[in-house]
C-alpha cells in the first residue's frame, strides 16, 4: 500500500463505503492520510457518581456489585444498570440490544463507562455508554481520540479503524523533507507527524505534528508556485504589440467612456500594456475592492488583443455573470471600430446554451470569426478550439482553483493571462499566494461614489426596512433581498426565498415588482430575471447569495441582508458591493436575527467600514489563534490544515525555505529525478494543487 493506492482495495471498504468516502474527497490512501482530525477527545480522569453533570460527556467509574438486568420489550432488548452511592446522586446506564453486556461485566470488578450524561424525569442516564476497565482506562488518560468531520453514513469509527490500518500499513520511515529544512523550523519527523495528528499521545505531540504538516503544506505549496512560475518566466510573447496608446481603439474607447479612468485604473492598465509589449507572456493579477472598476481594464486588454487580430476570452464563475458582461461589452462596444474598420464580434459561451448554441459558437470561435468570447468554464472545455487565442481573463479569480487558470491558459499557445479578484488580502500574502503572478492593485473607488450607508439592527426592524425599500423604489431605484444559503438543503433554501417573496408581495404595494432568484431555478430563468432587474423591469429582486459575485446594477440602491449574522464578513462585504455601484447614495441593512453579542459585534465591523482590507483584517482577529484548525468559511483560501491567518509565521518560513531549497533536492523542474521530494511535490501537483481555491 502506498499514498496513490485506492481507498477501495482497502479492507472493509465496499462499493458502497467508497461511494460515502468519495462525498468526503476521500478517494486514495493519500487522501485518507490527509483528512485531518476537526478535534479531539480527551480521556479526562473518572468520577464518581456524585460528581456527574448533564450534559457533559463524562467518566464514571464504579465497582460492580450487582449484574445489570435485562429488560425485554416487544423488539427492543434494554440491559440497565444503576450505579451511585446510597443516599447520594445515582445514575442509570442504558445499552439497547446488546443484550450480551450482562455477561460480560464481572462482579466485584472496577469499571469505567464513558458516555454523554443527560436528565431524564429527574433522573440522571448515560445511554450507550463505553466500557473499559479501570486499567484499561488509566492507560488511556489524556490520549486523544480524533473527532472527523463526518458525513451521512460515515461514522467516526470508521475513520479511525481505516486511519489506523492505513497508518500500520503505510511505510512511513521515508522522509521527504530536506534535512537541512528540517533541522533549521526544528520540524518534527514526518512519520511521527502523520501518526501523531491523528492518533496523539498528548496535547504537545499533536501539536508538534500540526506545525509539521502545516509547514509541509504551505512548502509544498511554495515550490509549486515556482515551478509554475519558472515556467511563465520562460514562456515567450507570442502576441507582442506595440505600448503606444494614443490614437488607438483603446484610447477613443477611454475617451468615450462617462467617466474618466481612476489614477489606480490608469496605472493598471500602463502595466498590462507594458506586459503586452514586452518578451515574456503576461501573467498578471489585478486586485482591486468590490466596485474598483476592473471591468473595464478587462474590456481596454480585450480590446487590444483583438485590434491587434486575436482572440481574447473572459471566464466568469457563474451563468448570471457572465450573461451580465455579455450584455455589457455588447453594449460598451457599440460604437468601437478596430482599426482594420471591423466592428469586434462578441461570442457568449455557458452550459446552459442549446447544443445547436454550442456549437455554432464553436465554429464562430475556431473560424475566427468572433473576437471576443464571454462565458463560464464552458470556454476552456475540450470541444473549445480557438483560432487564435492571444489573451485570457478570468473574473473573480477567486472562484476558480489554481488548476483552472492554467488550463485556460494551456487553451491556446501560450496566451497572455490577467487574473481578477476582489479578495482583499494584504500584498504580503498576496506576494506569497499568487507568486507566479505579478500583481496590480485598484486601490481607489471611482471619485463620485458616496460610501455606503450601513445599520445592523434586529427582526423588529424589518416592516421599517420593507417601508424605506418601498421608498426608495418611489424615488426610482431598486433593491435587494437577501435571504440566507441553507447547506444542507437547496431545496429549503428555495422555499426561503419564494415564502418570503410571497410575505413582501402582501406587504408591498401591487406596482412594486418583486421577483426571486435561488440556485434551483434554470440558468435560463435566472439570466431572464437577472436582465429583467437590469432593465428595472423588476424593483425588488430576493435571492439566495447567487447574487453575490460580482453583478452589477448600478441602480440598485439597497441590499437588505436576512440573517446576516449567519454569513462570513467577507461575503457581507461581496454582498454590499452590489450595491454604490452608481452616483446615488445607498444603503445596507444587515438583519441579525441572533441574540449573541458576538454577532452584533461582528456585524458592527461593517458597519463601521467599507473597506475590504479593513474588514478582511478585523474578521482574522476576531477568528482569534483559538481555533486551532481554523474555521473553514466559504471555501476562500482553504487550505487542508493551514490557516493563512493564524499560521502566517509558519507560511512565511515554508516560503523562505522553498525559496532557498536548490538542486539537487528541487529536481521537479528537470523531469523529476526520484528524489523523495520531487516526489512529493509531483503528487502535490496533481492531487492538492488541483482542488486548492484561492
Ligand atoms: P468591480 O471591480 O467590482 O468588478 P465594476 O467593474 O463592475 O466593478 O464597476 C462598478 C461600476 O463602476 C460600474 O457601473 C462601472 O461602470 C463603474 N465605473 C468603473 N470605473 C469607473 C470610474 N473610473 N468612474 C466612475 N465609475 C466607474
Ligand atoms: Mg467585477
Amino acid at each position: 500500500m502506498n499514498m496513490d493506492s485506492l481507498i477501495r482495495d482497502m479492507k472493509g471498504v465496499g462499493e458502497k463505503t467508497e461511494k460515502l468516502l468519495a462525498k468526503l474527497g476521500i478517494e486514495t490512501v493519500g487522501d485518507l492520510i490527509e483528512y485531518y482530525p476537526r478535534n479531539y477527545d480527551v480521556c479526562e480522569p473518572p468520577v464518581k457518581a456524585d460528581m456527574l453533570v448533564p450534559g457533559k460527556k463524562q467518566a464514571l467509574t464504579s465497582v460492580l456489585y450487582q449484574k445489570p438486568e435485562l429488560l425485554s420489550l416487544k423488539k427492543l432488548q434494554i440491559v440497565t444498570l444503576k450505579l451511585g452511592s446510597p443516599g447520594g446522586l445515582s445514575v442509570t446506564l442504558k445499552w439497547f440490544n446488546m443484550p450480551y453486556i450482562r455477561s460480560s461485566l464481572n462482579v466485584g470488578e472496577k469499571y469505567v463507562f464513558r458516555g454523554l450524561v443527560a436528565e431524564k424525569k429527574g433522573q440522571l442516564v448515560m445511554e450507550q455508554p463505553e466500557i473499559m476497565t479501570f486499567e484499561d482506562y488509566t492507560q488511556k488518560l489524556d490520549h486523544m481520540q480524533p473527532i472527523y468531520p463526518l458525513t451521512a453514513g460515515v461514522t467516526n469509527h470508521l475513520l479511525i479503524k481505516l486511519v489506523s490500518q492505513a497508518l500500520a500499513q503505510l511505510d512511513l520511515s521515508k522522509e521527504f523533507l530536506p534535512d537541512q529544512v528540517r533541522r533549521k523550523y526544528h520540524l518534527a519527523e514526518y512519520n511521527f507527524a502523520v501518526s501523531q495528528i491523528h492518533f496523539p499521545e498528548n496535547k504537545e505531540n499533536m501539536l508538534r505534528a500540526r506545525q509539521r504538516l502545516v509547514f509541509d503544506e504551505f512548502y509544498l505549496f511554495a515550490l509549486a508556485v515556482r515551478c509554475l512560475k519558472e515556467k511563465h518566466e520562460v514562456t515567450a510573447n507570442l502576441y507582442k504589440m506595440s505600448d503606444d496608446s494614443e490614437g488607438t481603439v483603446c484610447e477613443s474607447f477611454r475617451k468615450s467612456l462617462a467617466y474618466p479612468l481612476t489614477n489606480a485604473q490608469m496605472r493598471t492598465w500602463q502595466e498590462i500594456r507594458k506586459d503586452m509589449a514586452s518578451d515574456k507572456v503576461m501573467n498578471r493579477l489585478i486586485q482591486g475592492d468590490v466596485g474598483s472598476g476592473k471591468t473595464v481594464i478587462a474590456q481596454l486588454a480585450l480590446l487590444k488583443i483583438c485590434d491587434a487580430g486575436y482572440q481574447g476570452c473572459l471566464m466568469a464563475p457563474t451563468e448570471v455573470l457572465a450573461k451580465q458582461h455579455f450584455e455589457s461589452f455588447m453594449r460598451d462596444f457599440e460604437h468601437v471600430v478596430l482599426s482594420d474598420g471591423r466592428k469586434p464580434a462578441v461570442t457568449l459561451l455557458t452550459g446552459s446554451m442549446t447544443a445547436k448554441e454550442k456549437r455554432e459558437a464553436y465554429a464562430r470561435i475556431k473560424n475566427h470569426e468572433t473576437d471576443i468570447i464571454i462565458g463560464t468554464h464552458a470556454v476552456i472545455q475540450e470541444k473549445v478550439d480557438y483560432g487564435s487565442l492571444g489573451l485570457v481573463i478570468t473574473d473573480e479569480q477567486h472562484r476558480f482553483g489554481v488548476r483552472q487558470r492554467e488550463f485556460l491558459s494551456e487553451k491556446g499557445e501560450s496566451p497572455h493571462v490577467m487574473v481578477m479578484s476582489a479578495t482583499p488580502i494584504p500584498r504580503t500574502l498576496a506576494v506569497i499566494l499568487y507568486g507566479d503572478l505579478d500583481i496590480s492593485v485598484i486601490d481607489e473607488l471611482p471619485a463620485k461614489r458616496l460610501p455606503i450607508k450601513n445599520c445592523a439592527v434586529g427582526t423588529s426592524y424589518r416592516r421599517t426596512a420593507w417601508h424605506f425599500i418601498e421608498q426608495q423604489v418611489r424615488m426610482g431605484h431598486q433593491a435587494y433581498i437577501i435571504c440566507p444559503m441553507v447547506e444542507e438543503s437547496e431545496l429549503m433554501e428555495a422555499q426561503n426565498v419564494v415564502d418570503y417573496t410571497a410575505q413582501l408581495r402582501q406587504a408591498m404595494p401591487e406596482d412594486i415588482v418583486i421577483e426571486y432568484l435561488h440556485g434551483r431555478q434554470k440558468a435560463k430563468e435566472k439570466n431572464e430575471i437577472m436582465e429583467r432587474f437590469a432593465g428595472n423591469e423588476i424593483q425588488v429582486l430576493v435571492s439566495t447569495t447567487v447574487v453575490e459575485v460580482g453583478v452589477n446594477v448600478p441602480n440598485a440602491t439597497v441590499m437588505m441582508i436576512e440573517d446576516a449574522q449567519r454569513f462570513g464578513l467577507a461575503q457581507l462585504h461581496q454582498l454590499r458591493g452590489r450595491v454604490g455601484r452608481g452616483d446615488a447614495q445607498s444603503y445596507c441593512i444587515f438583519i441579525n436575527t441572533s441574540d449573541q453579542p458576538e454577532a452584533s459585534d461582528r456585524l458592527e465591523v461593517l458597519v463601521k467600514s467599507n473597506d475590504g482590507f479593513y474588514i478582511a483584517g478585523e474578521d482574522l482577529k476576531m477568528r482569534g489563534p483559538g481555533d486551532l484548525f481554523g474555521l473553514r468559511q466559504s471555501g476562500l483560501m482553504e487550505f487542508k490544515i493551514g490557516d493563512l491567518f493564524n499560521d502566517m509565521d509558519i507560511l512565511k518560513e515554508a516560503k523562505d525555505a522553498a525559496d532557498q531549497t536548490t538542486e539537487p533536492e528541487f529536481y521537479y523542474k528537470n523531469g523529476g529525478q526520484n528524489t523523495p521530494l520531487a516526489q512529493k511535490l509531483d503528487s502535490y501537483m496533481r492531487r492538492t494543487l488541483e482542488s486548492l481555491i484561492l
